[in-house]
């Protein structure tokens, strides 16, 4: 080797330290230290009202949120942002949405005032590698999201960010992105799909508010009995499941946040069920915990 050649060597070699250093700075910035790994949840939400209402389902979601660590930030899928494309909200702030109309007043009161992370929402973007992410400042927390983790959380002390359903997107395409977030579980992240299993407001039976039809009770018991098992593919199938399942899911949105649970379950998770009811005919409240 040349002189030259050697001194350029030498020079070399403060160089790529000094690329790994800045990787190492870039690695730190990320604004959660790893922890053990959290759980995962789906809620069935169904009416707002749980909101603001003692039902058994409210003291479910407290009793659950009793249960669990407190995270350093939640994830939510909630059936009710879609989008064309996907979104994480990344604002400071992020507004309480009252999505919904002929409720009483008190239920527009609510504020549920739980601060966003505009870094976290960067690192969760940079999570997913399939597809680009959308940082969106104009959304905020929609009642799928602030009626169920305000019971979770009632001190609103946790940021929360919401991740957009693409409507454009098929169920396997949602199951697949799921397993981009998992990661996160270790990073101290509680990450929720918000939506019910059997949603069918077309057909409500208002005069029956305590159980559900006859195919929405069957529908619940083999989406459940899929679950245990862990046999996934009827359920990304579900349109060619049968009547039952049609009925139960009449438009994706409600039931595409609990195949983000399904992805992101791992070989030593176990699922735990709670607030496994069906009601009003046609709804489904049951709600089920991976970890
Ligand atoms: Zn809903």
């Amino acid at each position: 080797m040349d002189r030259l050649k050697f001194l350029q060597s030498l020079a070399l070699i403060p160089l790529a330290g000094a690329a790994m250093n800045l990787r190492h700075l870039h690695k730190v910035t990320e604004p959660f230290a790893s922890t053990d790994k959290m759980p995962v949840l789906f809620l069935g939400h169904g009416s707002p009202m749980n909101a603001i209402q003692d039902t058994e389902f409210s003291r479910g979601w407290r009793t659950i949120g009793q249960s669990l660590p407190k995270p350093n930030a939640i994830i939510c899928v909630s059936a009710h942002w879609e989008t064309k494309g996907t979104y994480v909200t990344a604002m400071e702030k992020p507004k309480t949405i009252h999505d919904f109309g002929g409720f009483p007043q008190e239920l527009f009161d609510v504020q549920y005032p739980a601060p966003g992370s505009p870094a976290f929402a960067q690192q969760t973007k940079e999570a997913i590698t399939s597809t680009e992410v959308g940082l969106d400042q104009q959304w905020g927390l929609d009642h799928g999201t602030w009626s169920v983790v305000k019971h979770l959380y009632p001190k609103a002390d946790v940021p929360v960010i919401q991740l957009s359903l693409d409507y454009t997107k098929g169920p396997q395409y949602h199951y697949e992105l799921a397993k981009e977030l998992a990661s996160l579980r270790k990073k101290g992240v509680l990450i929720i799909g918000s939506g019910n299993i059997v949603h069918n407001l077309g057909i409500i039976d208002w005069q029956n508010q305590d159980q559900g039809y006859d195919w929405a009770v069957e529908a619940n018991n083999t989406m459940k009995s899929l679950i245990t098992k862990g046999d996934y593919a009827p359920l990304i199938n579900y349109t060619s499941m049968g009547k039952a399942f049609q009925l139960s899911i009449p438009t994706p949105e409600h039931f595409l946040p609990m195949l983000y649970t399904l992805g992101l379950k791992d070989d030593t998770d176990t699922v735990t069920f709670f607030n496994d009811k069906t009601i009003m005919g046609s709804i489904a409240m049951t709600s089920l915990m991976m970890g």
